[in-house]
Order: C-alpha cells, then sequence, then structure tokens
C-alpha cells in the first residue's frame, strides 16, 4: 500500500447504522491489511463515536452523521466522525474518564476512554448548537506489502 485513499459516507443518526458504520470503516480499512487487532480496535472506537453522535448530539431528533476515513502512505488511519447536534460544552470534562450527562441511561461515561486507549490520538472539536468533530489516529503496523 503506497498511495493514499479516502472514503466519505454520511447516513442518518440511528442506533442500527452504528453496526454499518463500524463494518464500513472496517471494510476500507482492510485493505491495507491490518492485523486483526487493529482492526478491531478501529471497529470499536468508531462505535462508541457513532453512538455518541446517535445518543447525546441528536438525541430524539433526525440529523446526519458524516464519517471520513483517510489512509496515507505511512498507514496512518485518520478518521473523522462529525454531527451537527447539540455540541460539548466543556470538551475537557466530556472527556473526562465516568463523566457522563446520560446516567439515568446506564451510559458509564467510558467512550472517550475506550476511543483513547484504542487509538493513538482523539482530539475532538465542538461547539455548543453547533455540532462536534472527533478525530481519531492510528498507524497500523507493516503490512505484508511494506517493504523490510
Ligand atoms: P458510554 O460511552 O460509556 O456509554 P457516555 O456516552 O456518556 O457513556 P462518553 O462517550 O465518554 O460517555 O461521552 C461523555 C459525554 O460527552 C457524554 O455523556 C455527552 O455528554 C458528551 N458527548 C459525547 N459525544 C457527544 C456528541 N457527539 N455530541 C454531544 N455530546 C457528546
Ligand atoms: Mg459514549
Amino acid at each position: 500500500m503506497s498511495v493514499s485513499d479516502h472514503i466519505k459516507i454520511s447516513f442518518p443518526a440511528r442506533a442500527e447504522n452504528e453496526g454499518f458504520a463500524r463494518t464500513a470503516a472496517a471494510a476500507f480499512i482492510s485493505k491495507a491489511d491490518p492485523r486483526v487487532d487493529e482492526l478491531a480496535d478501529i471497529r470499536t472506537a468508531v462505535s462508541e463515536a457513532v453512538t455518541n453522535a446517535v445518543v447525546h448530539a441528536y438525541r430524539e431528533t433526525d440529523g446526519l452523521i458524516s464519517m471520513t476515513i483517510k489512509l496515507t502512505e505511512y498507514r496512518e488511519v485518520i478518521i473523522h466522525i462529525r454531527d451537527k447536534g447539540c455540541g460539548i460544552e466543556d470538551i475537557e470534562k466530556a472527556m473526562t474518564p465516568l463523566y457522563t450527562t446520560a446516567e439515568n441511561e446506564e451510559r458509564s461515561g467510558l467512550g472517550f476512554s475506550v476511543m483513547e486507549s484504542f487509538m493513538d490520538k482523539v482530539s475532538v472539536k465542538s461547539e455548543a448548537g453547533k455540532g462536534t468533530c472527533v478525530c481519531m489516529r492510528k498507524k497500523l503496523s507493516a503490512g505484508t506489502d511494506a517493504e523490510g
């Protein structure tokens, strides 16, 4: 894999589309021949970010989630998951382990912690009332077609 590639998809913010997003991400990244554990990590991180957009950003209202994935020539996977939902007022607080605004809904406040532990880097941009963009990066180990 020596050239970069990318995809962009958007889909309604519904719980049933979380599985689609995770599978679509895995299918695209599979062409870089990642390790099984790397693929599993990325699937889980995508699932957490998309679930957040469904559950927190839009709540009961309709909305769209967009997901872009870039695969660079250096085998870095860069994923952006965007919503135009309610936004996050205090990003640092939201990313604190165990912090949740939905404790009545059996949420544990660990979604961002999972994303951070399974990916190399997670950054969040958000504006209250306008939406949120979660960017996650992970460098894949050398593939079977890599040099050396
Ligand atoms: P869990 O992921 O463990 O089920 P959680 O979703 O509450 O629980 P995190 O994923 O860590 O935990 O998110 C923490 C908090 O950040 C959420 O409770 C919510 O208030 C806020 N949040 C996360 N993503 C978004 C988003 N896309 N839009 C608005 N608020 C968000
Ligand atoms: Mg969550």
